[in-house]
């Protein structure tokens, strides 16, 4: 396969010599490289990968050969560490720095979570994903970046490349990170990844770490792209998941109220998440989908008030186009009557309240209401059935 080489898409060009030009773009890396002076310290990962292609990057990952608490003193920031694996995230002004201690990881059994011992920095490099996401730029001394797996070449290539052939069999959940990288940067897989992955057995794996990635997968720009490379790799059976979440994007980018209603990466993840919550959610999206028109904007009312948005935005995608009533309009109407003016008026607390303002709105709704006088009317009535 030939990769694209992104200096020809119109992307700024790969040139090592700029990183730490480019780093010095996030908000914290110059407080970072002041408090690791003289320490075994490097910005490394997503960071480096990104300041290499000139895309701005958020975070900043830097791991240190040895303790880390040199370093997360020296920042001074709020420091959350998790102990696990010696790491601390750390405020720095706007910007959130990751401080992890260099690990070798070894894999008790495919698919579990690794034991990790202390390494230098070359191990932690090589315990890494793709060639990509495993270099190095140190944060003191010689400031030359270290790549000792070709992601330099990779970048330029526009390829994505395990560093080893039992990187799939380690931890199968990073086939769902190359399609998400495959699909972010338009690259492509190298040939013996590309065989390797097909290879690579999601069984083994937990159902939280495999939502975790593809909860990731939801945050992207476009997330049914990578999706529907997984659906085709055959390493996830997803369904009518990619399917769906192209239906989702396109009613997100074309709806602002639907944005503004429903967390699009919720709705997205929602739509391919493993595991029996999900599944039943989905079922109950699909029954909506299937259902007749509503014959009533208070029937649309009931209909829709009963679920979360998520699975509301799922049925719409799925083609129930009437849930585009409720969401502008039919879920910001307000009763002007409380149950407490039900109260006053005689009613006793209990079902026949709820009973009355559902009444009461139904008819505001249909049109057959308006004002407080309608409203209390309708909803005296009901409640005395
Ligand atoms: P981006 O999504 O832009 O890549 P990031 O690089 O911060 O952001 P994370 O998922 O936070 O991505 O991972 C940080 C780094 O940790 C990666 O660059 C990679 O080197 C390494 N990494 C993450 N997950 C794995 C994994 N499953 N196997 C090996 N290395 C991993």
């Amino acid at each position: 396969m030939v990769g694209k080489a992104p200096a020809m898409t119109g992307e700024p060009e790969i040139d090592p010599s700029r990183v730490t030009a480019r780093l010095a773009e996030n908000p914290a890396f110059a407080a970072v490289r002041e408090a690791a002076a003289g320490m075994p310290a490097y910005v490394v990962g997503g960071s480096v990968r990104d300041a290499l292609i000139g895309r701005p990057h958020l975070d900043l990952d830097v791991v240190v050969e040895g303790e880390i608490e040199p370093l997360v003193a020296a920042l001074g920031g709020e420091a959350t560490e998790h102990e696990r694996f010696g790491t601390a995230a750390v405020e720095v002004g706007d910007a959130e720095v990751d401080v992890a201690r260099a690990r070798a990881e070894s894999y008790p059994r495919p698919g579990a979570l690794p034991d990790v011992r202390p390494a230098t920095i070359a191990e932690d490099l090589g315990r890494r994903d793709f060639s990509i996401n495993a270099m190095a730029h140190p944060l003191s001394g010689d400031e030359e970046l270290l790549d000792p797996h070709g992601g330099l070449a990779d970048l330029r290539a526009g390829r994505v490349r395990v560093l080893h052939e039992r990187s799939f069999a380690d931890d199968p959940t990073r086939a769902l990170r190359a399609a998400r990288y495959v699909a972010r940067f338009g690259y492509e897989l190298e040939d013996e990844t590309a065989a390797l992955l097909r290879q690579a057995d999601l069984g083994d794996v937990s159902e939280d770490r495999v939502t975790s990635e593809l909860a990731r997968i939801s945050r992207e720009e476009r997330p049914s792209a990578a999706l529907k490379l997984i659906a085709e790799w055959g390493v996830l059976d997803l369904g009518p998941g990619p399917r769906l979440t192209a239906a989702l994007e396109r009613l997100f980018e074309s709806s602002a109220e639907w944005r503004e209603y429903a967390d699009p990466a919720i709705a997205i993840l929602l739509a391919v998440a493993p595991g029996e919550h999900p599944q039943r959610l989905r079922r109950r999206a699909a029954k909506l989908a299937r259902h007749e028109p509503p014959a009533s904007p208070a029937e649309v009312q009931v209909l829709a008030a009963d679920h979360v948005p998520a699975v509301l935005a799922i049925a719409r995608a799925a083609g129930a186009d009437w849930l585009d009533d409720y969401v502008a309009r039919l879920r910001h109407v307000e009763l002007e009557i409380s149950g407490y003016d039900l109260i006053e008026a005689g009613v006793s607390q209990g079902p026949a309240i709820g009973r009355g303002l559902n009444a009461a709105l139904a008819a505001k709704l249909d049109g057959e209401a308006s004002g407080y006088e309608d409203e209390l009317r309708v909803a005296l009535d009901a409640a005395s059935d």
